[in-house]
């Protein structure tokens, strides 16, 4: 039986159940042959269920964990009464995209990562019900947003990712005229283009663009700032703040032999034909190759995407990972779901080169076994070679998600910006603000490639900062 700590009100209809209320999901071998949402969220009893287990504790843990803090046992508590309505008010009252964060947030390292339920059983599943209550208000044409009247300020954000989305609603909110430059022609970001369709439908992203322009938000789509306009050229149109939200979209490569050759992408490419050109139907303008096998190269989010994505498409996919499993940096539910729709794991295995035919078409990608040695800088034990170990893998295609940083084209026309070595845009943590007086920068182009709630964070904290910055300006 649970210990009840000191610090939990005892509630007289507590579930003791030690597993989370199951996610009902599409079958791993129906699902890997088509795009469409896998988790497919809880019904009213489900979501009721699940509330009980939480144990309205008085110092509620999971709320430290949660970076746009949301008061959580209050909403969990609502959801075990029936009291949906109830419930989205108070998300809604934090977090401006509950839909997406219900859906993508790596809650098992915030929120339920700190769950006292956690310590013998499973966690609360918080973020299932956060999507359940989001999904349900959004079925009922219920909104979240209203804007106050105009104060006459106007603010510019570069990039409509999360952090441009959020700190988006938050000014549009208290009454600033905002506009959204976007280099793509679809607002979103990764939520649009990097995400794949089967973990976040593109209908809930553009249904939350939707909810901001109805409340004054002008999305500027197919606009490089950098290049058809500078920051400098924003602020002598009248904008008196600058958002930096351009993310960190700029892929890494290996830099090993055969990179060039056909059938090679970064997953950013790869990714992006997919989810924003549907480059899966097979009458999209940019089709995108179908691989017979696949190998994809890292361990980390993006890399089971690329992976799920090509099993869709028809390939055996191999993942090539240079460390262990207990390294690898993807969330453990991608793992869990990456496994079950049949992607092959290469643990300890680093690729060397890429292999090609007569006709420049990728035939192999040659491989070597590591073993791990000591813990190098990120503490992680390094990946050692083990001689003589060379194999090749035979497959018609390689995706490489070995990581990406921030694309300084936003900042072209803005030397005085500092930048942090790591080629991120210097940032204030608590505010945003940059180098220069009305610039903020947040997000992943502030932090480098980090999680969707991080970056929302980071947009809620700079609007507010801009904010104040636009009403106390002499
Ligand atoms: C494939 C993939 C899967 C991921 N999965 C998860 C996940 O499951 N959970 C999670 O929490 N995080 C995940 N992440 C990370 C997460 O998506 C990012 O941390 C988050 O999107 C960062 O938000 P952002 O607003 O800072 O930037 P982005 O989402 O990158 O948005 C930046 C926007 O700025 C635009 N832009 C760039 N340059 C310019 C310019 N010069 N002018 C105008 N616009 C510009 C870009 O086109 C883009 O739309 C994933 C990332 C990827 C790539
Ligand atoms: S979700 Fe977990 S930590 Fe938070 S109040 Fe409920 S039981 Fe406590």
């Amino acid at each position: 039986m649970f210990a009840v700590s000191q610090e939990v009100s005892v509630m007289p209809n507590i579930n003791m159940q030690a597993e989370k209320t199951p996610m009902p999901s599409q079958a791993p071998d129906v699902r890997n042959h088509n795009f469409l949402e896998v988790a497919l969220g809880y019904t009213p009893e489900q979501a009721i269920n699940e509330a009980k287990r939480c144990l309205q504790c008085k110092k509620p843990a999971c709320v430290t964990g949660c970076p746009v803090g949301i008061p959580i046992p209050q909403f969990i508590h609502k959801v075990s009464e029936g009291d949906f309505a109830g419930a989205f008010e108070i998300i809604s009252g934090a977090n401006a995209l509950p839909r997406i964060s219900g859906r993508v947030c790596p809650q098992e390292n915030q929120c339920e990562g700190k769950c006292v339920r956690g310590i013998k059983g499973e966690p609360v599943a918080i973020g299932r019900l956060e999507r359940f209550v989001a999904d349900w208000a959004a079925a009922k044409g219920i909104e979240s947003l209203t804007a106050a009247p105009d104060n006459g300020h106007k603010a510019a954000i570069i990039g409509s990712g999360p952090a441009g989305l959020t700190c988006a609603g938050e000014l549009a909110r208290k009454g600033f005229n905002v506009t959204v430059f976007e280099a793509f022609h679809v607002p979103g970001g990764v939520l649009s283009y990097g995400i794949p369709e089967f973990r976040l439908p593109k209908t809930i992203v553009a249904s939350q663009v939707e909810a901001l322009k109805k409340i004054g938000v002008d999305f500027e789509t197919d606009m490089v700032i950098g290049k058809v306009l500078t920051i400098p050229e924003l602020f002598e149109m009248g904008y008196e703040t600058v958002f930096i939200a351009s993310g960190a979209g700029l892929p890494q490569f290996m830099k090993i032999p055969g990179e060039g050759l056909i059938g090679v992408y970064s997953a950013n490419e790869y990714l992006t034909r997919i989810n924003l050109m549907k480059a899966y139907d097979p009458h999209s303008h940019t089709p995108v190759l179908h691989g017979k096998k696949a190998a994809v190269v890292g361990g980390g989010n993006v890399a089971m995407d690329a992976a799920r994505c090509a099993k869709r498409l028809g390939a055996d996919v191999h993942i090539v990972y240079r460390r262990s499993e207990k390294e690898l940096p993807a969330r453990l539910e991608e793992v869990h779901h990456a496994k079950e729709e049949g992607i092959i794991f290469d643990l300890l295995t680093a690729p060397l080169a890429v292999k090609g035919d007569e006709q420049g078409k990728v035939a192999a990608l040659t491989c070597q076994k590591m073993q791990l040695g000591e813990p190098d800088a990120s503490g992680r034990r390094r990946p050692v070679p083990i001689p003589g170990s060379e194999y090749d893998l035979d497959v018609d295609e390689v995706i490489i998600a070995i990581g990406t940083k921030p694309n300084p084209m936003s900042i072209t026309g803005t030397p005085n910006l500092e930048r942090t070595k790591k080629g991120c845009v210097a940032a204030n943590d608590e505010t945003g603000a940059t180098s220069i007086p009305g610039v903020f920068a947040g997000g992943d182009a502030a932090t480098g490639a980090a999680t969707v709630i991080l970056a929302m964070g980071a947009g809620k904290k700079a609007a507010a900062a801009m904010a104040e910055y636009m009403l106390n300006k002499k």
